[in-house]
C-alpha cells in the first residue's frame, strides 16, 4: 500500500499584508509525481519552501512522512530535498563542490569523495546526456547547467521526498525528456516527487497527481485521469469567474 509523504492541511502564510497561502491542503504519497499548479503569485513557491521547512506557517499542520519540520536542517534529516527556483550556485567553487554543499563530511576521506565522485558523474551525464568534468568551477558553465547541477544536488541527497520548482522551464523537449527518465526512476524507488511548473502540457506526460492553488487557496486535486489542459484551466480561471460575480 502507498503510504502518505506529504500532508498539509488548511496552511496559512503571510507576508506582511500578502497572503501567499490562504488555505493550502494537499497530500502527496510516496512513489507518485505530484504536481503544484497555479498561476503567477498563486503561492507555489512558498509551499514548497513550506514543505522544505525553509518556512514556518501562521497556522496549519504539516506532516513529512508522519513527523514535522521546524527547520531545513529537520526536513533534510527527514528527507525532503527543494531544488529551489532561483539557481543557488557557489561559482567559485567546483562542480563537484557545488554538488555537495552542505552534505555532511565534505572534505571526508578519499574513499567517500571518490565514491560521491563516481555517483555524480554519472547522474550528471545521465542528465545532461553528456560528460561533465567535475573538477569545472561552476561560474564557467551555462545557466542551463547551473541549473542541472541545483538539481543533481537535490537527487544526490537520496531524498524521500524531492521537490522541483520549475526546475523544467528552461529546458528543451529532449532534456525535460532526460529529466522525467530519472524522474520515474526515483518514483519507482518509492520517492515522492513534487513539481512546481507553469507548463500545463507536460503535467499529461509525468504527473500522477495535481493540485490547482489559485490565491494560496486548493481549488482541487486532480486524478491521473482527470489532469488535462480544460480541466487545469478551468480549475485556474476560476478565480476570475468568481470576481467578475
Ligand atoms: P508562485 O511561486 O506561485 O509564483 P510565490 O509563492 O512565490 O508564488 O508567491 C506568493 C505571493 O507571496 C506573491 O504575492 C509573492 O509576491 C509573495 N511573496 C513570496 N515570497 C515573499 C517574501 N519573501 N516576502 C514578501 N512577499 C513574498
Ligand atoms: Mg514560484
Amino acid at each position: 500500500m502507498q503510504s502518505v509523504a506529504i500532508d498539509i492541511s488548511d496552511v496559512r502564510k503571510t507576508f506582511g499584508p500578502t497572503v501567499a497561502l490562504a488555505r493550502c491542503t494537499l497530500r502527496a504519497w510516496a512513489g507518485e509525481v505530484h504536481a503544484i499548479i497555479g498561476g503567477n503569485g498563486s503561492g507555489k513557491s512558498t509551499l514548497a519552501k513550506v514543505i522544505s521547512g525553509v518556512l514556518v506557517p501562521d497556522q496549519g499542520q504539516v506532516s513529512i512522512l508522519g513527523k514535522s519540520a521546524t527547520s531545513p536542517y529537520e526536513a533534510r534529516a527527514l528527507g525532503i530535498a527543494n531544488v529551489f527556483q532561483e539557481v543557488l550556485v557557489a561559482d567559485e567553487c567546483s562542480v563537484y563542490d557545488n554538488l555537495f554543499l552542505g552534505a555532511d563530511g565534505l572534505l571526508g576521506s578519499n574513499g567517500i569523495r571518490e565514491e560521491r565522485f563516481a555517483r555524480a558523474s554519472k547522474l550528471m551525464s545521465e542528465l545532461l546526456g553528456f560528460d561533465l568534468d567535475l573538477n569545472v568551477k561552476v561560474g564557467e558553465l551555462p545557466l542551463s547547467v547551473k541549473q542541472w547541477i541545483t538539481i543533481a544536488r537535490g537527487m544526490l541527497t537520496n531524498p524521500k521526498v524531492l521537490i522541483l520548482d520549475e526546475s523544467s522551464a528552461a529546458l528543451d523537449y529532449e532534456s525535460t525528456e532526460r529529466l522525467f527518465r530519472k524522474m520515474r526512476e526515483m518514483k519507482a524507488q518509492g520517492c515522492a516527487i513534487m513539481i512546481v511548473t507553469h507548463r500545463i502540457a507536460e503535467l499529461t506526460r509525468i504527473a500522477d497527481r495535481a493540485t490547482v492553488l489559485r490565491d494560496g487557496v486548493t481549488v482541487g486535486t486532480l486524478e491521473k485521469s482527470e489532469i488535462t489542459e480544460a480541466n487545469i484551466l478551468s480549475l485556474i480561471a476560476g478565480a476570475a469567474r468568481e470576481r467578475e460575480q
